[in-house]
């Protein structure tokens, strides 16, 4: 019988703070829907994402001013005069051997980051914080569910990654749901079997996950997407005979 102790959960951890400005190397329409930056620069030196669903900050000046990146002093961070650009979350991808980071941008109506991520060209400047603190979530559960819309795919292609190169694979239950049947090319590669909605019908997700059985133990859930979403699907979905450290639950975006 397994104690508290025996089991695995996910760890906090703390990373050392820094805010970054970087340089757009290369922009790739890397799917229908995604539009990869990928940027570079010596401020890279150090950084490090222990967490497959770790978040950076992105900040985006208004088009033509400059934004001098915070810096981090033991009293704090110390932000220069003026207003302080709008800021939206991005998982980082970054690739140490390369020493490039890309952030993967889900292009939709309106939206300062997704409008930016359009118009990003080799050269230009972008300004980054963190992550912060990581999640550093065990690789190796037996049985694991992800349940992510647009918002959360990159997330879920760093984490199939990296459970692609464990010595033997996890079951994984994966249910995405996306606007449009061709925005599933972002994971045609991702080597694990995705069961898809089409057109965002929050009905229809619900159903698959209540329709999935948990095992007793060795698992993990991972619940990410709209946040009135999430919060229902949590709600109404996860039973509560489910360990709540085992499950991660975190709204990638709000319906405004
Ligand atoms: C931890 C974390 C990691 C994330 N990682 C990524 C990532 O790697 N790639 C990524 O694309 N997004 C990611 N997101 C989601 C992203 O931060 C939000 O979608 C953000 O609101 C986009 O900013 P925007 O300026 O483009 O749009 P906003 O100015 O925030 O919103 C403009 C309009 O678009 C709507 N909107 C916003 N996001 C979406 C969406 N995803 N789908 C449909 N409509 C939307 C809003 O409701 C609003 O009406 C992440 C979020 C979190 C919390």
């Amino acid at each position: 019988m397994a104690t508290l102790t025996d089991k695995k959960y996910p760890k906090r951890v703390r990373n050392e703070l820094r805010f970054r400005e970087l340089t757009v190397l290369r922009v790739e329409r890397i799917s229908e829907a995604f539009q990869r930056i990928v940027l570079g620069g010596e401020a890279l030196e150090g950084f490090t994402s222990p967490g497959f669903d770790d978040h950076t900050k992105l900040f985006f000046p208004e088009p033509g001013s400059h934004f001098a990146p915070p810096t981090v002093t033991d009293e704090g961070i110390v932000w220069a005069e003026g207003v302080r650009p709008a800021s939206r979350d991005y998982t980082p991808l970054f690739d140490a051997q390369r020493n490039e980071l890309a952030y993967d941008f889900f292009i939709h109506e309106g939206g300062v980051a997704s409008q930016w991520a359009m118009k990003a060209k080799a050269g230009d400047k972008l300004t980054i914080g963190g992550p912060r603190g990581s999640l550093v979530v065990p690789e190796d559960y037996a049985w694991q569910l992800y349940v992510a819309d647009e918002s959360g795919m990159p997330a879920l292609l760093r984490r199939f990654k990296a459970l692609l190169a464990l010595p033997s694979r996890p079951q994984v239950k994966a249910i995405v749901t996306v606007a449009d049947a061709s925005y599933q090319d972002y994971l045609a590669d991702c080597g694990f079997e995705i069961d898809w909605v089409i057109g965002h019908s929050e009905e229809a997700v619900a159903a698959k996950l209540k329709a999935v059985a948990v095992p007793e133990e060795d698992y993990f859930l991972w619940l990410t997407g709209e946040g009135t979403v999430v919060k229902s699907l949590l709600d109404n979905c996860i039973s509560d005979a489910i360990d709540p450290q085992l499950v991660r639950s975190q709204a990638y975006w709000h319906q405004k």
